[in-house]
């Protein structure tokens, strides 16, 4: 387990042709090359991974991570995209349960379930995602909402199987709206979240395990975020996209 290091992952959405993405990170790599302590993720679509790993190469403070995948290995899953293929590509990291693939692509915390065990099995390390909707919160059901999601998503799991396991709180009335969650209402959520793994798998894991902020996060608000003792990176959609802004964010301590 990568023992909380800070981890900020943009997810490009279906934005950037493979040349566009390439700049994007030619440029990403530059302005962060002299970053150390800060873990830097993205999330590609999948037409541009093996163009982007290409250019990183080996090593780096880079890491290269799929933004779905499907649970089984191969078969005749028309347009579907196994883990062992984004290993294969270059992928160390899998955004999984993003509430946009809920909403519109019919996820659910069962077959969540089943991706996190095939990319487990595969080695990549998963970034489940969670979080409310605005109504969810507005009628006090946030926690009975993460609860399920994380008890349905990870059940069956062993301690030892989870080491690699990355949690992305990100309220959906927060994504792309431009509102972000109050820094107490992260902390809130997050401190929430951790205590749930230390009744769950135990102190030690979840004072190890990363979770991520994502809403609406930008190069103003990351460093008050990141400022809370629970938050140890952040799901990046929109200020990721141009690679100025991400790289602000990675910079978020200066
Ligand atoms: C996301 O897509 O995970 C996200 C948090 O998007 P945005 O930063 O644009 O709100």
């Amino acid at each position: 387990m990568d023992s909380r290091r800070p981890l900020i992952a943009g997810n490009w959405k279906m934005h950037k042709t493979g040349k566009q993405a390439v700049d994007s990170i030619r440029q990403l790599k530059d302005l962060t090359s002299s970053v150390t302590d800060v873990e830097i993720m993205v999330a590609p679509p999948f037409t541009a991974l093996s163009q982007i790993s290409a250019e990183l190469g080996a090593g780096g403070n880079i890491a290269l991570g799929a933004q779905n995948m499907h649970w089984e290995s191969e078969g005749a899953f028309t347009g579907e995209i196994s883990a062992n293929m984004l290993k294969s590509a270059g992928c160390r990291y899998v955004i999984l349960g993003h509430s946009e693939r809920r909403q519109f692509f019919g996820e659910t915390d069962q077959t969540v379930n089943k991706k996190i065990k095939a990319a487990l099995s595969a080695g990549l390390a998963p970034v489940l995602c969670v979080g409310e909707t605005e109504k969810q919160r507005n009628e006090n059901k946030t926690f009975n909402i993460l609860d399920k999601q994380i008890k349905i998503g990870l059940e069956n799991f062993v301690l030892n199987a989870l080491q690699s396991l990355v949690v992305a709180y990100e309220p959906v009335w927060a994504i792309g709206t431009g509102k972000t969650a109050t820094t107490d209402q992260a902390q809130e959520v997050h401190n929430y979240l951790r205590k749930w793994f230390a009744k769950e798998y135990g102190t030690e894991f979840s004072q190890k395990l990363r979770i991520l902020y994502g809403g609406s996060v930008k190069p103003a608000n990351i460093k008050d975020l990141m400022a809370m003792p629970d938050i140890d990176g952040a799901l990046v959609g929109g200020a990721s996209l141009d690679p100025n802004s991400l790289s602000q964010l990675v910079h978020y301590k200066s």
